[in-house]
């Protein structure tokens, strides 16, 4: 088994991003990533740049949007067209298609500074088989965070700041659905443009790929290694996601590189996303690469809070079991790993 980590909310100049999908590969490299996936607004042109360049595995999806209702179609091959009114239309052309889909920043708040507090939000929750929901959208929560000029100019010079965590209603939402068995994956994304503001003489960068390749990673754990082969390691990393053998996070402070999630008995072990058969003296276990503060949560409550780097729960009995870290910064303790669940039936 190998872990990657890759950022999967990413728009190019073949939409509203600044820069061109090979200029966006080499700042992914130079930040450490090992794949990206391109979702451009309404076209999947990018498509014709996709492999691997600079050493990172460019995929390419596409946003599905008009106003309401984005859907990130991952793993598709025409482009689909979007349907605010009935989004079940789109994640069904998704999945048609063989692809697999994720509903976009669903609780966003909107900041007053940006067209008067319009959002994007998830407006349709009646529908059935999309893969997952983006639980932590960068952009997203940075305009969100903007609440007047001066927390304005504050998250201009200090972007990490906006960074609260995925918000609460997004978490009950999966939750939901884990309880119900249903395997609803969680994603996170930068929704990085690149794009800059102008404010009277000077032009600030807003989104800029460098720092969003450093804020809300998603890190897959793949079955074998890549082999540098495009369409062999697409579906590698296609297929640890689908499987939602991956986490979300923030890896401003520290890489969460190394984080595992595991359940366990003497001889085996499963992973985020799995399905494990109940059976007596399982255990839970973490590792954390820096010493956190993590918690264990069973059917959507906390279990148990725990401090360090190791952190286990003996003898656990039948549930659905997902991970929170927080790391310590400074004086307070910062939101950094969210990871997918796994079920003990
Ligand atoms: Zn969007
Ligand atoms: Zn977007």
């Amino acid at each position: 088994m190998a872990e990657y980590i890759g950022n999967i909310h990413i728009h190019s100049s073949y939409s509203d991003g600044h820069n061109s999908i090979e200029e966006i590969a080499s700042i992914a490299a130079q930040c450490g990533l090992d794949f990206i996936i391109i979702t451009d607004h309404g076209t999947l042109k990018g498509q014709q740049r996709q492999g691997y360049q600079k050493g990172v595995l460019v995929l390419v999806g596409m946003e599905v949007n008009d106003y309401a209702n984005h859907y990130l179609a991952m793993d598709v091959r025409r482009v689909i067209a979007a349907n605010t009114g009935r989004p079940q239309q789109v994640i069904d052309e998704v999945n048609r298609q063989g692809g697999f889909g994720i509903i976009a920043h669903p609780f966003e708040k909107g900041s007053p500074l940006y067209k008067k507090s319009k959002t994007y939000p998830w407006l349709d929750w009646n529908v059935t088989g999309f893969q997952g929901i983006e639980i932590w959208n960068f952009l997203s929560q940075w305009r969100d965070g903007i609440k007047g000029f001066f927390t304005g100019v504050w998250l201009l010079l200090n972007p990490a700041g906006s960074l609260v965590g995925p918000y609460p209603e997004v978490m009950a939402k999966l939750d939901e659905y884990h309880i119900q068995g249903k395997p609803v994956m969680l994603y996170g994304g930068s929704d990085a443009h690149g794009a800059s503001v102008k404010i009277g003489i000077f032009r600030l960068r807003i989104s800029p790929y460098d720092l969003c390749f450093k804020m809300i990673n998603v890190h897959v754990i793949t079955a074998s290694a890549l082999k540098g082969n495009e369409r062999k390691d697409r579906e590698t990393v296609y297929s640890a996601l689908r499987r939602g053998r991956s986490w979300v996070a923030c890896d401003y402070y520290q890489n969460s590189r190394g984080f595992r999630f595991e359940i366990r008995n003497e001889q085996q072990a499963w992973l985020p996303g799995d399905k494990a058969e109940y059976q007596e003296g399982m255990y839970l276990y973490v590792y954390t690469p820096f010493p956190a503060r993590a918690t264990i949560i069973k059917n959507g409550q906390i279990a148990r809070v725990s401090y360090g780097k190791k952190h286990i729960l003996r003898n656990i009995t039948e549930g659905v079991y997902r991970i929170e870290v927080h790391i310590r910064h400074h004086l307070t303790y910062r939101p950094w790993i969210f990871s997918n669940p796994i079920w003990v039936q």
